[in-house]
């Protein structure tokens, strides 16, 4: 038999064949030029198949897909609110149209009264001081990037002293150890995995010592027979020895969220008045864009931000735009809960998330809600889940929804249990609910047309 790839058509073929559709006059001839060669070495790889519904329909469909951004808006339907794969914290709206607003010229780094050369932290540092009660404040890329600045400045050539205890990863390729050792600084451990004690620094303190850093555990919990130093001990020690110390918070969280029974994580402010060097990420508890905070006192805060490698790790406008107005919504303590999306869908009502759940119930034949319990995610508050009401559904098979989910516009990334879809609004916005009921019908749709053919 001959090999089924010889009866493909030549990429000029088909582009003469797209051209009399019209296709190369709505998208370009370089467009479908290139889309032709992604649609023939498709159906090449297929062992030489051509399209189910013919060459025009797929062609078209490459082309829809080539304009289409790779950076998609996706819907949220998990329930995980830090969620790392779909870009931690969603930003609230002044934030965004903060960035919209910076991203032409903007008075990045000019004093306007003045019209003289102005520094692009000034947009962000006021607020940060204000915030947090820190006496200064420096923005960078993100947390990792803060504390290998950090450590870089203020520990280069010298040791380091970390809790084994504290020897975390945070995800993927962010390890304290490898932190360390890249920032030129000599890790010294002490103590074991779950006890350390303040006498363990203490002992480990040496001429070469330039740091004490303590790392909050965000992803996992130590229980059981555990103790560690507290970092007001920590303080108190390494200022009787003019050591300063660094606190790596992880998330930055600037209001309670106990009465939510979110506990566990430290609030910027008390690590602040504690007088340690504080880090934090920008889009975590923050809800902010990506950033790394450095908060502390200005003499360190500064050697930080005159150090070289602050240039090579500085944000930029469309970052510094969106935490400015993120942080600026924290002025008003009434009526941040409700204006920062992450804290909004931390402390949600479950009353008002079970009507949620009901009216997408509602749109889906065959659906049920049941009370679940969303993540926090990112990282943070590892131990809590907060109560939620989800809605399930049945499918044959939940790889092929979830993947039918995925390709719906916008796509719907969602979870599966036991056989069943499940949807948790915790992450939907009430103008979502459509969307993501549309895009379920069809995978049911598409489910009944499969078992019936
Ligand atoms: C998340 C986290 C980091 C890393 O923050 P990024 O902003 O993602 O770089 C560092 N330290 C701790 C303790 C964290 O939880």
């Amino acid at each position: 038999m001959s090999d089924p790839r010889r009866g493909l058509p030549a990429v000029h073929a088909l582009v003469a064949e797209a051209e009399a559709a019209g296709l190369a006059a709505a998208h370009g001839g370089g467009e479908l030029a290139a889309a032709a060669r992604e649609v023939l070495a498709a159906a090449r790889a297929q062992g030489g198949a051509p399209p189910g519904d013919g060459w025009l329909r797929a062609l078209e469909r490459e082309l829809v897909a080539r304009g289409r951004p790779a950076l998609r808006r996706v819907v949220n339907a998990t329930g995980v609110v830090l969620h790392t794969n779909l870009g931690r914290a969603p930003l609230a709206a002044a934030a965004r149209a903060a960035v919209t607003e910076a991203l032409g010229y903007s008075a990045l780094e000019m004093e306007l009264a003045s019209g003289a050369r102005g520094s692009r932290q000034q947009h962000v540092r006021t607020l940060l001081r204000e915030l947090t009660g820190a006496e200064d404040a420096l923005v960078v890329n993100n947390a990792a990037a803060a504390l290998f600045l950090v450590l870089h400045a203020l520990a280069h050539g010298h040791e380091t002293i970390v809790s084994r205890g504290e020897l975390v990863e945070i995800g993927g390729a962010f390890r304290i150890p490898e932190i360390l050792a890249q920032s030129g600084s000599t890790l010294i451990e002490v103590g074991t995995t779950n006890r350390t004690r303040l006498r363990d620094y203490e002992l480990a303190l040496a001429p070469r010592t330039r740091l004490l850093l303590k790392v909050h555990r965000s992803n996992f919990e130590l229980r059981g027979f555990v103790s560690e130093a507290s970092l007001t001990d920590l303080v108190a020690l390494g200022r009787a020895r003019g050591i300063p110390v660094v606190h790596d918070v992880g998330s930055g969280l600037l209001v309670p969220l106990e009465r939510f029974g979110l506990t566990g994580e430290p609030l910027l402010r008390d690590s602040v008045a504690s007088r340690a060097v504080v880090i934090c990420s920008g889009d975590k508890l923050l809800g902010g864009p990506q950033a790394g905070i450095v908060l502390g006192p200005q003499a360190l805060v500064e050697r930080a931000a005159a150090n070289p490698l602050a240039r090579a790790l500085r944000p930029d406008k469309a970052t510094l735009a969106a935490l400015a107005a993120t942080l600026r919504l924290y002025r008003d303590p009434a009526r941040v809960l409700a204006a920062v999306p992450v804290l909004a869908m931390l402390t949600a009502d479950p009353a008002s998330l079970r009507r949620r759940a009901r009216r997408l119930a509602r749109r889906l034949p065959g659906a049920r809600t049941a009370p679940g319990a969303s993540a926090v995610g990112g990282g943070a508050f590892p131990g809590c889940e907060l109560p939620t009401t989800v809605v399930t559904l049945a499918v044959p098979s939940c790889d092929a929804a979830l993947a039918r989910l995925r390709a719906h516009d916008p796509p719907v990334i969602a979870r599966a249990a036991e056989g069943q879809i499940v949807l948790d609004v915790r992450t939907l916005a009430d103008d979502e609910l459509a969307t993501v009921a549309d895009a379920m019908r069809r995978v049911l749709a598409a489910d009944c047309a499969s078992s019936e053919g």
